[in-house]
């Protein structure tokens, strides 16, 4: 479905490109990028990208077989930005719905009433026909009932066992750029915590004449720099999306140390209407990139000293 038109994007579009966090993002990635390929909507490609990854219980951080909160409910967080129109939609909380990105799409396409939470999010989810189902596999509630032994307090349950989110900047040949992100959130996090990932500005933006951005790691974090915002905003001003990265993350991370004392882990991606990508991390961070002429590539990124990123190739049996 045509969502909007690229009026405000680069005019002789001649390429595509992707990026998306994570290792976990490569399958949706390649089957993404044939849709682009052929001449498909960035749009398409986030959404396509992003189901993908959450209906495989593989991957233990979002969607279908994603890690519960402290009461072993699945509570999930998601968004979808077009970058043309600037529309977006998102989801924070929502219960059983098999595809998050999708209700955040659908969402999106509303001008009130675009950004729903908890019941009423899962509620709009059911009612509106999207595939509902019990979230929680076997093996996500054995280790569910692992944990949940071990803390004797609710205070005792750690804030931060075993996150990361999906998030994905598609770049289509049109012009057209969009951006979404899918996460269960924090393993063992308090019911009702909403992260950085459905939070436009925090967890993803983007704008089809200048870019976008998108957000893994501790959200409580992210979301005191607006980063994926002001990385944007920096490749509005003609910094490259790897320029852009790195003084957004690196200077935020060394502001928030100064005054807190501690930062827990925060890694961003960009991509440009050029479809030249960045990274930024304080941790070591894989990803996935794809662009017009070239294959899916899985790529590591480490920061490398006060303010710049080191990214290297990752092994071929990541993929195993
Ligand atoms: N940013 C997500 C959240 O805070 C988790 C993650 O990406 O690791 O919910």
């Amino acid at each position: 479905m045509n969502d909007s038109s690229p009026q405000q994007s680069s005019q002789n579009q001649s390429t595509w490109a992707s990026i998306a966090t994570w290792r976990m993002a490569y399958e949706g990635m390649v089957k993404s990028s044939s849709g682009l390929e052929e001449g498909g909507q960035a749009g398409d490609a986030v959404e396509t990208l992003i189901q993908e990854v959450e209906a495989n219980p593989d991957y233990t951080s979002v969607g279908y077989g994603a890690l519960p909160n402290r009461e072993g409910e699945m509570e999930m967080d998601a968004a979808f930005m077009d970058g043309n129109n600037m529309a977006l939609g998102a989801v924070a909380g929502i219960q059983y719905a098999l595809h998050p990105i999708s209700v955040a799409r659908r969402l999106s396409r509303r001008h009130t009433s675009s950004f729903l939470v908890g019941q009423g999010a899962t509620r709009y989810a059911q009612i509106s026909g999207f595939e509902m189902r019990n979230m929680l596999t076997d093996r996500a509630r054995r280790r569910w009932e692992l944990e949940s032994a071990k803390a004797t307090r609710p205070e005792s349950a750690g804030p931060y066992r075993g996150h990361d989110t999906v998030g994905a900047i598609c770049l289509d040949l049109q012009g057209s750029m969009a951006a979404g992100t899918s996460t269960s959130g924090l393993f063992m996090k308090e019911p009702g915590r909403v992260g950085d990932s459905p939070l436009p500005g925090s967890g993803f933006y983007v704008d089809s004449a200048v870019g976008g951005a998108a957000a893994t790691g501790l959200g409580e974090d992210i979301m005191k720099g607006c980063l994926s915002y002001r990385i944007v905003a920096l490749m509005g001003r003609g910094l490259t999306p790897q320029e852009a990265c790195d003084s957004a993350v690196y200077e935020f991370y060394s502001l928030l140390r100064k005054r807190c004392g501690k930062v827990g882990e925060i890694s961003l991606i960009a991509l440009n209407t050029r479809g030249e990508w960045g990274v930024a991390t304080n941790v070591e961070f894989t990803f996935c990139t794809a662009r017009k002429g070239e294959q899916t590539r899985i790529l590591m990124a480490n920061p490398d000293g006060k303010s710049g990123t080191r990214i290297d190739p990752v092994a071929k049996d990541w993929l195993q």
